[in-house]
């Protein structure tokens, strides 16, 4: 597995310069570009990793998961009452179908999904900063695990459109709380800041049908890993999910801070991250390795 890793570390190197950081949120931007890690966690307790490995960065989307997992334990069937299971083939902060289908996101992983998952989290803790992260840290054995304020701010002060879908969802009775205190816990879940090799482990349970292979403890059942890993498979990775399906061939759900978590259930999960970002938002030289990684390996779902 090392070797593997150090071959694909090798084999990305010609991409870099080839997409771009995000730039829509100023702190973002700020990224030095030219930076790759990787690290693979085994359900057994071993962990590969290569390049930077231990540096971290903004985990952004990939937050929706940690959230949605929370949301599917408080709201069990009825949160399939506030947003759907299907593909948007819109941009992940796309607000044109909303109106169409009254207020319902398509699925839990484009912006107006999450802020509804977020929305379940806040009516039902008094701290839902701690709890998410409480969550996290959990998930990844690793108390160390932080927002990150200044990423947080950042993307506040540059929120119109996140802010649009927020009341535009309350319009239709989507959204129940107030939509400044959502956006502000949305963009500090989204801030959270992690390493591959964290990033890695808090993916494991999805590997492990629920259960935290570090502690033994059973996150979500069997079932709704199964429903978790579906969604990543059809819309963990914005409107570039199909052409990600047919590279890699892994559930995966992908972040502009450039990283991006695949699960082989049964094996591993795997996280890489390198930020420049292709024109979907996904990490350009993340999608690679994880090409190369299942092409090497030949380990994928199919
Ligand atoms: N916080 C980002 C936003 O709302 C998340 C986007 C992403 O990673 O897809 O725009």
């Amino acid at each position: 597995m090392q070797d593997i890793l150090d071959r694909i570390e090798r084999d990305i190197q010609p991409y870099f310069g080839m997409g771009e950081v995000a730039n829509y949120i100023p702190e973002l931007a700020k990224v030095n570009p030219k930076q790759f890690a990787m690290s693979v966690a085994t359900i057994d307790g071993e962990v590969f990793s290569c390049g930077d490995h231990s540096k971290k960065f903004s985990i952004q989307s990939i937050s929706k998961v940690f959230v949605l997992t929370m949301a599917m334990e408080l709201l069990q069937d009825e949160l399939w009452n506030r947003v759907g299971r299907e593909p948007s083939g819109t941009a992940f902060n796309s607000l044109v179908q909303l109106e169409t289908e009254q207020g319902i996101p398509r699925n839990p992983f484009i912006n107006a999904g999450a802020l509804v998952t977020t929305d379940a989290i806040n009516q039902r803790f008094t701290d839902p900063y701690n709890e998410i992260l409480n969550f996290v840290r959990g998930l990844c054995q690793n108390p160390e695990i932080k927002f990150d304020d200044e990423v947080a701010q950042s993307e506040f002060q540059n929120s119109e459109r996140n802010t649009a879908l927020a009341y535009f969802m309350k319009s239709f009775g989507n959204i129940h709380s107030d939509p400044i205190k959502l956006l502000d816990i949305y963009f500090h879940h989204c801030s959270i800041a992690m390493n591959t090799e964290d990033l890695a482990k808090s993916f494991l349970f999805l590997a492990n049908a629920g259960v935290n292979p570090l502690n033994g403890e059973e996150v979500i059942s069997k079932l709704k890993a199964k429903r978790v890993n579906s969604l990543m498979l059809t819309s963990g990775l914005y409107d570039n999910v199909g052409d990600f399906a047919y590279r890699v061939g892994l559930p995966a759900k992908s972040g502009v801070g450039g990283g991006i978590v695949g699960v082989l259930p049964g094996e591993f999960s795997v996280a890489v991250w390198s930020p420049e970002l292709n024109l979907s938002g996904n990490s350009l030289i993340g999608t690679k390795a994880l090409e190369l990684f299942t092409s090497y390996t030949e380990k994928s779902i199919f």
